[in-house]
């Protein structure tokens, strides 16, 4: 059974996440990737990047500045309405989301650390604000922005004019949010500073509950054809009071964490709310001009909102596997942080190490691959393994004669013999297919 200790703990030794600031004793909720974090997260964006963005040609990409016009925040609602409920304990001062705390423990104001007495519920701005400029007063306040969406909303005009975009299309955005939240926690699951891959879809209004179903639909098949167990994965719509203040319909892609189900992913039907707002807040016309019926509307949106560090860690954790002898991660090939690894069976022999480096220099100009010639084979195979390189290609004596190196399986630990020659086109199938 795969625990958030073990993830931590790989996480730390592998180098895949770090304590941020770890030398000043951390600070908390925010985290650093190591190398192999940022491969396999660099992974996941690009799939995600590839599969709605490159392999499409209704959607559109977009890389908009962390710091917009504080009037965006006015306009979409954030600055009156994102915010979440806090209470304060009395006696040992902590906070806590009012909407976290057990039914008793909200019911009869009582800290669920220390049993004292919690304040009364106040509304908590999760936006982080900053100033522009050296004068630090009300007029230089800007936000740093809690989500990737609005960015899109107020290039919604310079994509219609520059592309030529027809609806139904899309503008997909990957990059950093930030949100002060309340009660961080679970390692990456909730941190103040996160990733998001996010899409606005405009399509017809009276056709917003079709696209809707479809992207939920398609959205939900994505982790699946990435490997993520369908057991794991299930799809929750939220109850009227949970809808944000712009959200018609929200169905999540939840994930079975090891402390139970979470949010993974967001499909909210947006409406035509924030292009109707953006239009009031800045007078601009934000309008759709639909050359068949001669007419101007406002598009509906659909917003498939996924976190890129919530599916780092679902990716981690579906992919955790234990048996008596290693562990491994048995990440799809194209997730994988590293595609193969490349081993001299001896350190000191050099016409294997030779060998091996020529192998080595080969696969990298295709893959990302390894060399490791430290230690023993069984060793380098088990760093591999915690990983998840799903090949590791030793050279042994009889590479020399036949030109032959052999191939380890990291997930049936099986070893083919492969021909130097037909070495590529045999990891290519075998990454590719
Ligand atoms: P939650 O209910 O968990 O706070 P949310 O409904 O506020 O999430 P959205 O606004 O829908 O989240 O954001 C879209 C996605 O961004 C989420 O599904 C999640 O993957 C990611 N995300 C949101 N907040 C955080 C956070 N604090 N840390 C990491 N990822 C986050």
């Amino acid at each position: 059974m795969v625990t958030m200790d073990k993830i931590v703990s790989l996480c730390k030794r592998r180098g895949f996440i770090l304590q941020s600031s770890e030398i000043y004793g951390g600070l908390g909720s925010f985290y650093d990737y190591g190398h192999y974090g940022v491969l396999l997260k660099n992974n996941i964006k690009n799939l995600w990047w590839r599969d709605y963005v490159l392999n499409r040609r209704d959607i559109f990409g977009l890389d908009s500045s962390l710091i917009l016009h504080p009037d965006v925040w006015k306009a979409s609602g954030h600055l009156s309405s994102f915010t979440d409920p806090l209470v304060e304990c009395k006696k040992c001062r902590r906070r806590f989301r009012a909407d976290d705390l057990e039914d008793e423990n909200r019911k009869n104001n009582i800290c669920p650390s220390c049993s004292g007495a919690l304040t009364g519920e106040k509304r908590f701005n999760l936006m982080f604000k900053t100033f522009i400029g050296p004068v630090e007063d009300s007029t230089s306040v800007v936000y740093l922005r809690p989500e990737t969406a609005q960015g899109i909303f107020v290039n919604f005009k310079n994509f219609l004019s520059t592309y030529g975009m027809k609806v139904p299309f899309g503008i997909a955005q990957i990059g950093k949010a930030f949100r002060n939240e309340i009660t961080p926690g679970n390692f990456i699951f909730r941190t103040r500073e996160f990733e998001q891959m996010e899409i606005e879809y405009f399509v017809k209004p009276q056709t917003d509950e079709i696209w809707h179903k479809k992207w939920i639909r398609e959205r939900f098949d994505w982790y699946l054809k990435y490997s993520i167990n369908v057991k794991n994965l299930r799809l929750r719509e939220h109850t009227p009071d949970e809808l944000s203040h712009y959200s018609k319909g929200t169905t999540d892609i939840e994930y079975r964490f090891p402390w139970g189900w979470g949010e993974l992913e967001g499909i909210a039907n947006r409406t035509d709310f924030d292009l109707k707002a953006h239009q009031k807040y800045s007078g601009k016309d934000l309008t759709y001009f639909d050359e068949e019926k001669k007419k101007s509307y406002h598009p509906f949106v659909i917003e498939p909102s996924a976190g890129a560090d919530r599916s780092v860690l679902a990716f981690l954790i579906d992919s955790f596997t234990e048996d008596e002898k290693r562990i491994y991660l048995k990440l799809h090939p194209l997730i994988a942080p590293v595609k193969a690894a490349v081993f001299p069976l001896v350190s000191n022999k050099k016409e294997l190490v030779e060998y091996a480096r020529d192998i080595y220099r080969m696969l990298q100009n295709v893959f990302i691959v390894h060399f490791d010639d430290r230690g023993n084979i069984g060793k380098r195979y088990y760093s591999q393994d915690e990983i998840g390189t799903p090949f590791c290609i030793t050279v042994d004596y009889d590479t020399l004669q036949k030109d032959s190196v052999t191939v380890r399986n990291r997930d049936t630990t099986r070893q083919d013999r492969v021909k130097k020659e037909n070495l590529v086109s045999f990891l290519t199938e075998k990454i590719y297919s």
